[in-house]
């Protein structure tokens, strides 16, 4: 009979202990308790709405501030500037990306003091 060596425990053992043909680990080490203290932290997280909603803004905003360069001869780039800063700031913050927040601030003062000399 066939035998594989699980990759965890290092024993031979037959087809049958490990749940499919591509399963490298038998099925007594895949279900041992630490295991499965291992899958539940890499449990998939929700999200909160407040960050669902700031993802979706930040999107709109990082969208606003791609297009801005190619405005800016129009006179309207600053204000998109502004506007890109004012949506992506709730994602970053949310999320705690201070570098990011740091960045968007720089923005909207950097463009604030561009429109404000024009
Ligand atoms: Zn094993």
């Amino acid at each position: 009979m066939y035998k594989r060596r699980c990759n965890v425990c290092g024993q031979k053992k037959s087809d049958k202990k490990f749940l499919h043909g591509k399963k490298k680990t038998c099925i007594s080490c895949e279900r041992r308790w630490w295991m499965r203290v291992l899958r539940l932290m890499v449990l998939e997280r929700k999200l909160t709405p407040m960050e669902r909603l700031g993802n979706r803004l930040g999107y709109m905003g990082s969208a606003f501030i791609m297009m801005s360069p190619y405005l800016l001869p129009y006179g309207i780039g600053g204000y998109t500037y502004l506007l890109g800063a004012v949506c992506s700031l709730p994602q970053v913050w949310i999320a705690k990306q201070w570098n990011l927040v740091a960045i968007n601030f720089n923005l909207l003062i950097g463009y604030g003091l561009y429109i404000w000399n024009s």
